[in-house]
């Protein structure tokens, strides 16, 4: 590479990630930048990279304002936040961050199915308030044997029914073409996959199509005793049906990592003991978080040397 490459940051990412890229490239912090429209004014050519996230990625708009775009290398695996039609039309190039992910995600949702369906929040709640003093806790439910939908059996949904195999799950899935020798039970639609689990699990990609693919039919096909657990993205449910259906008890409980409007929470959901919360915390690690900003900057500098990138979306 001869002149450093300027590659413009959408957010605060990883010590690690910065100080990898600013060896490498120039790098243009887009939260330090007083004003952003001078920038795009004065410098928008210096700028032949972004690097985003699955929250901030590159919109329309950002597109537009970086003429010199040559490439998104993006830190995450979701491409939900960044326009892939405008990348594809101006010759673009997209990279994401796939596999580097998939054990930690799929770990969570095990994770969220065990206290969701256990209660273990409300339970640690119960003990801190020194509510065990006066009473049990009561009982909860089993998650062995529980029968276990996936929406979208991909990487990740494919890493959390390996896992529940040691739960003696009846795992059974939707996703958009059948898999014959996964040798779980398909379903050709979310509304037949809800009717016949107990544990619904989202792991889907977000699209057009994928948006509220949870909505108050699926919830109540799910029923009173059933469970949901989000760990792809906050729009894939209907939130609000989600929160009154919790409210109103047709839903036995919810596990979500995302939520439609993160990171604003619906407040109704704070009180609710058959709800697990976590902060979009999927991929939170040292080791994930290190192999995905390793790959992110090998990408670029893969670009920037005219070699094969390592992890092309277009
Ligand atoms: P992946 O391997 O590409 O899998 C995506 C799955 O979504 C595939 O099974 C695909 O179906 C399915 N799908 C796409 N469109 C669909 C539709 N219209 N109807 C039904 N299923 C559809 O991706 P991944 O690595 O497993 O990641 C999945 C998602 O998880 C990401 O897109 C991201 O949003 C989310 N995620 C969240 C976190 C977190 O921190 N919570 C972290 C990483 C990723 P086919 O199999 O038929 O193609």
């Amino acid at each position: 590479m001869d002149k450093k490459p300027g590659v413009w940051l959408t957010c605060p990412m990883s010590q690690y990630l910065q100080q990898q890229l600013t060896t490498r490239f120039t790098l243009f912090k887009s939260w330090e930048i007083p004003s952003k429209q001078d920038f795009f004014n004065h410098q928008s050519h210096s700028i032949r990279a972004v690097v985003g996230n699955g929250v901030h990625g590159a919109d329309s708009d950002l597109i537009e304002s970086l003429p010199c775009l040559e490439i998104i290398s993006s830190h995450s695996s979701g491409l939900d936040k960044i326009d892939l039609v405008k990348c594809v039309e101006k010759g673009i190039r997209v990279t994401s961050t796939p596999d580097m992910l998939t054990e930690e995600v799929a770990d969570l949702a095990v994770l969220l199915i065990l206290a969701t369906v256990r209660k273990i929040c409300a339970c640690d709640r119960f003990v801190r308030n020194e509510l065990w003093k006066q009473r049990d806790f009561g009982l909860t439910t089993k998650v062995s044997g529980k029968s276990v939908g996936i929406i979208g059996l991909g990487r990740i949904g494919s890493a959390i029914a390996k896992r529940l195999k040691s739960f003696t799950s009846q795992v059974c899935y939707y996703s958009r073409s059948e898999k014959p020798n996964s040798g779980y039970k398909y379903y050709p639609n979310v509304i037949e996959l809800a009717s016949n689990c107990e544990i619904l699990v989202i792991a889907c990609s977000l699209t057009k199509a994928t948006h509220h693919i949870v909505n108050r039919e699926v919830i109540d096909a799910l029923g009173p005793n059933g469970f949901i657990i989000n760990i792809g993205r906050g729009a894939h449910i209907d939130e609000q049906e989600l929160v009154t259906a919790l409210v109103e008890g047709r839903l036995g409980g919810a596990g979500l990592d995302v939520f439609e409007h993160e990171p604003d929470v619906p407040v109704q959901l704070i009180d609710l003991d058959n709800v697990v919360l976590s902060p979009h915390v999927g991929t939170c690690t040292v080791e994930t978080r290190k192999a995905m900003a390793d790959l992110v900057v090998a990408n670029l500098v893969a670009h920037f040397s005219n070699e094969p990138l390592l992890t092309p979306v277009v």
